[in-house]
């Protein structure tokens, strides 16, 4: 897998060879934000993030035997998720060759080898038939890719038309450009993403800005933040000192970077 200007799968993959095990030490085998409900305060981190899974699974209304593509799929545990909720066969495709095995390991352990499985493969050039799937996400994975109307493209080939494709992802403030944070993060505007899929073969069905529910509520952020600064030098031995201080910043709420918002979308292919 080469990175070209389209793709940063190298780049990616050795962030998350090395990040997703200490993510998944340290918080949560969700690579994702977490989602509180209006008046919740007492969800843990963990709780949250299944939570906004199963946001993401009502998004894609899966049916038992469908075939549907995780794409940017972590370590697998939203496919997991997405699979048990349906009994359908999920492929979970991702540039991180340690996700891949650490995610293939998992399966086994839960029995869902079956019908969950990984794939090493570039979300810009998929190695699938035309409509060969039957719904795919793209959940907090869109965030990396530079190419955002080719990565989109590459999702309505492969699915049938009448598809669902669900995303979760930040997105920016006019005024903000998180790429100054880290250079594998570009986020589009919220209004970006309607003319993007449109143009890449999707009908928007729902758009919902969900920037209020993925703040931390201050309990699970003190102990958050105080098991995160235990691990400091790791985590920015990893990420980078821009990104820890970002968010670690005692003025902001932890995992959140003022200036991005973060948005749960349905789409149907055409
Ligand atoms: N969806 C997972 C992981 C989110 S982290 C979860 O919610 O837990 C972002 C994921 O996107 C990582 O697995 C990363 O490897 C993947 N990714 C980023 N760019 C990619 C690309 N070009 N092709 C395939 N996967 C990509």
């Amino acid at each position: 897998m080469n990175s070209t200007p389209q793709s940063n799968a190298e780049e990616v993959a050795a962030l998350y060879d090395e990040f997703s095990e200490f993510h998944a030490r340290i918080c949560d085998s969700n690579l994702h934000v977490g989602y509180w409900p209006e008046g919740d305060e007492n969800s843990s981190f963990q709780e949250a993030t299944a939570h906004l899974t199963d946001l993401m699974v009502r998004r894609l209304a899966p049916r038992t035997g469908q075939r549907i593509l995780d794409i940017g799929c972590g370590i697998g545990q939203p496919a997991f998720r997405l699979a048990q909720a349906a009994a359908a066969d999920v492929v979970g495709i991702t540039v991180s060759k340690r996700q891949i095995e650490r995610a293939t390991a998992r399966a086994d352990e839960l029995g869902l080898a079956g019908r969950v499985r990984f794939e090493r493969a570039d979300a810009m050039k998929l190695p699938y038939a035309d409509g060969s799937y039957d719904a795919a996400w793209l959940f907090e994975s869109l965030i990396h890719m530079p190419d955002k109307a080719q990565a989109l493209r590459e999702a309505a080939r492969v699915l049938r038309p009448g598809s669902r494709l669900a995303i979760a992802d930040m997105f920016r403030e006019p005024e903000k450009d998180w790429s100054e944070i880290h250079p594998l993060v570009t986020a589009i505007r919220l209004d970006e993403y309607g003319p993007l899929l449109e143009g890449a073969g999707f009908t928007v069905v729902d758009i919902e800005d969900v920037t209020p529910h993925i703040l931390v509520p201050e309990t699970v952020r003190v102990s958050l933040r105080a098991q995160m600064l235990e691990h400091r030098d790791e985590w920015v031995r990893i990420a980078g000192e821009d990104v820890v201080k970002a968010m670690l910043d005692p003025e902001v709420n932890t995992f959140y970077t003022p200036g991005l918002g973060y948005v749960l979308i349905t789409a149907e292919r055409r």
